[in-house]
């Protein structure tokens, strides 16, 4: 008898969420308009290694610019085709593509921190919690990776530093320059 492990694509079982703006693009505050769209250094090579390693990748992103209404969910969808079209990777680059439209104030099961969306692929690919990293530039990022009972990772390419990171003292928080240094720690 042979047993084949027919689902290869997945061989670590693993996962990256990646938080959007400040982490794999310059953080604009509501970026509405796709021209605006700007790879932070070192991302498409990141995410080619992260492939290669192994583990699927899922962009996870609030964007409550839609529910202040600066901007419609289409324009959302164009500021992230324009993404792909830029990090020039082989498509689909990510599994799966979360974006949460609510206000903060609004009721929502997807914005983070909520860890809905990635408790939701872990079920849905089988994945492994321990080879899976939240990795964002906000604390709401963290939480939610916390929440979901997976890595969480800290990036110093958007909203806070790292000395403000190290300042809010967040338990077996890893924090990295930028994406790319968390990738060649993997
Ligand atoms: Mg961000």
């Amino acid at each position: 008898m042979e047993i084949e492990n027919r689902e290869s694509k997945i061989e670590n079982r693993g996962a990256l969420f990646l938080d959007r703006d400040g982490t794999l693009i310059i953080d604009k505050d509501y970026l509405a308009d796709p021209a605006g769209v700007e790879i932070l250094p070192g991302i498409p090579a990141a995410l080619r290694r992260a492939r290669e390693l192994g583990y699927e990748l899922f962009l996870f992103t609030n964007q409550s610019g839609i529910g202040r209404g600066y901007y419609t969910l289409d324009q959302a969808h164009a500021v992230n085709a324009r993404m792909d079209e830029l990090l020039g990777l082989p498509a689909p680059i990510f599994r799966e593509i979360c974006i949460a439209p609510e206000r903060p104030d609004q009721p929502s099961l997807y914005r983070k921190p909520s860890p809905r969306f990635i408790q939701e692929m872990i079920a849905r690919y089988a994945l492994d919690p321990a080879h899976c990293y939240m990795v964002g530039d906000r604390p709401s990022d963290i939480e939610s990776g916390q929440n979901a009972g997976v890595h969480p990772i800290a990036v110093c390419t958007g909203k806070l530093s790292a000395d403000e990171w190290r300042d809010l003292k967040i338990p077996a928080l890893r924090i990295y320059a930028d994406f790319g240094r968390f990738v060649d720690a993997l």
